[in-house]
């Protein structure tokens, strides 16, 4: 039978009307999506900590610091999404989230401790960055396709703020990069550089930097 879309009226009206029959539309999606990722901020929040607590490089220490700042604004611009929807904030369960920082946690549990703590911490920490981006950037779209200009405006800005967290992990990573190309063979914190010339790559981390 012909499904009459309801993605032009009001996405919590739509939702409400559908999510508990089986025709379920993108209004759903959407707020499926605003609640799962209301989780993983939440469960960033109390994350980051623990990575900043392990961090050895101010920079890397001082990155986290400002972006848990900013991942605490995230819990509250969400919350400001789910009001726009006339609704109570709901988190639901993300599986994804939750496999990223129980493996960032067992890696800091590996490496916290070794002079590979900031690279481990920096490749959890993209993990964390990427999964996030893939989100807002979809719930971003929805909103817009749905007509929630508001709420797309506050996604965008999310996103934006995750973006730069990213880039900034990548820019303390090439950091690391540069001063080995400059011709030195040890890093402040002790790390010596084992062989050869470092292969200088755009946004990639080089690891052999931290053996
Ligand atoms: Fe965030
Ligand atoms: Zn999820
Ligand atoms: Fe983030």
């Amino acid at each position: 039978m012909p499904s009459t879309s309801t993605h032009s009226t009001k996405a919590a009206g739509a939702a409400k009307k559908t999510s508990s029959g089986k025709d379920k539309g993108l209004a759903d999606l959407f707020l499926h999506g605003i609640k799962d990722i209301y989780y993983a901020e939440k469960k960033l929040t109390k994350a980051l900590p623990k990575m900043i607590k392990a961090a050895k490089s101010q920079d890397l220490i001082d990155a986290l610091t400002s972006h848990l700042k900013e991942t605490e604004g995230h819990v509250t611009k969400v919350e400001q999404v789910f009001a726009l929807l006339d609704m109570a904030p709901k988190a639901v369960k993300c599986d994804a989230i939750d496999g990223i920082v129980a493996e960032a946690e067992e890696i800091l549990k590996d490496f916290g401790k070794t002079s590979a703590a900031d690279a481990a911490i920096i490749f959890s920490g993209q993990a964390a960055e990427h999964y996030e981006i893939t989100r807002y950037g979809s719930l971003r779209t929805f909103a817009e396709v749905l007509g929630y200009d508001k709420a797309s405006n506050i996604l965008q800005s999310i996103l934006d703020q995750e973006k730069a967290a990213d880039k900034k992990l990548s820019e303390i990573a090439e950091d690391r990069v540069d001063y080995a190309a400059a011709g030195s063979d040890s890093y402040e914190d002790g790390n010596v550089l084992s062989d050869g010339e470092p292969r200088k790559e755009k946004g990639a981390i080089n690891w052999r930097l931290w053996q």
